[in-house]
């Protein structure tokens, strides 16, 4: 019997032009908090008070009250192996695009160029008045933190009760439509709109490849239950030992 690493690696060899979507399973392994789960961040922290738009707009300090307990450490997060791996796929010419749910930053700090974060990123700050954009952890002292300019400071990241990027969303569509594999890593999928982009790459003809500790898609073509770290090293060291066969 193959194993379904190789199965995968074969897939992807073969087919190529394949799209990433990832959620949080993928940086657990860093060490990123998680916010839903037991012990999670939602359990002290009730989001929407204190991840909410409408919040955000009147009192400000509550957002930052808490992202000072979420990121205290955020530089020291670092990409795991799973990251490292979509990278090495994007120079082989195998993965044309990662689709992120997560907003950690995580792939574009191990080097994927073609990253879609479609609920932001942890990482910008954008001044509410001029537009300036601060990176973290370079970000200016205070609660709220206030640009140079005077104007008050927030993560350019999707708050509860914030619309989706437009333009991120209609690149993850494209994307979708248009890929000939998509490896879903690490998410469930449950969401909105994470949770309609498979079912428009399979739509389109495309072969699901899920990695996740549990399944999660019943229509997934090839499944692989595994730390998303421990399987990507594989499927990775599976697709160059067969290049230089
Ligand atoms: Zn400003």
């Amino acid at each position: 019997m193959t194993a379904p690493y190789i199965e995968v690696a074969e897939l992807l060899l073969r087919l190529k032009n394949c799209v990433v979507l990832t959620g949080a399973g993928i940086s657990a392994e860093s060490g990123i908090p998680t916010f839903r789960s037991k012990g999670g961040l939602w359990e002290k922290y009730d989001p929407t008070v204190y991840a909410s738009i409408e919040v955000f707009r009147k009192d400000p300090s509550k957002y930052w009250q808490i992202r000072g307990d979420f990121i205290r450490d955020y530089d020291s997060y670092e990409p795991n192996a799973a990251h490292r791996a979509l990278v090495e796929l994007e120079n082989l010419g195998i993965v044309r695009q990662v689709i992120t749910q997560n907003i950690d930053g995580l792939h574009r700090k191990a080097g994927s160029r073609r990253v879609v974060e479609i609920h932001g990123s942890l990482r910008e700050i954008i001044c509410q008045q001029c537009g300036r954009t601060y990176l973290a952890p370079n970000i200016p002292e205070g609660n709220p933190p206030h640009c140079a300019c005077g104007g008050v400071l927030k993560p350019n990241t999707v708050l509860f009760g914030e619309q989706l990027p437009p333009e991120a969303l209609e690149v993850a569509i494209r994307e979708s439509s248009t890929c000939r594999v998509m490896l879903v890593i690490g998410t469930s999928a449950v969401v909105y709109p994470a949770a309609h982009l498979p079912v428009v790459a399979k739509q389109h003809g495309a072969k699901i490849v899920e990695i996740n500790i549990e399944t999660a898609f019943p229509d997934a073509d090839h499944v692989v239950l595994e730390k998303a770290g421990t399987a990507m090293a594989r499927i990775l060291e599976a697709i160059t030992s067969r290049r230089t066969d």
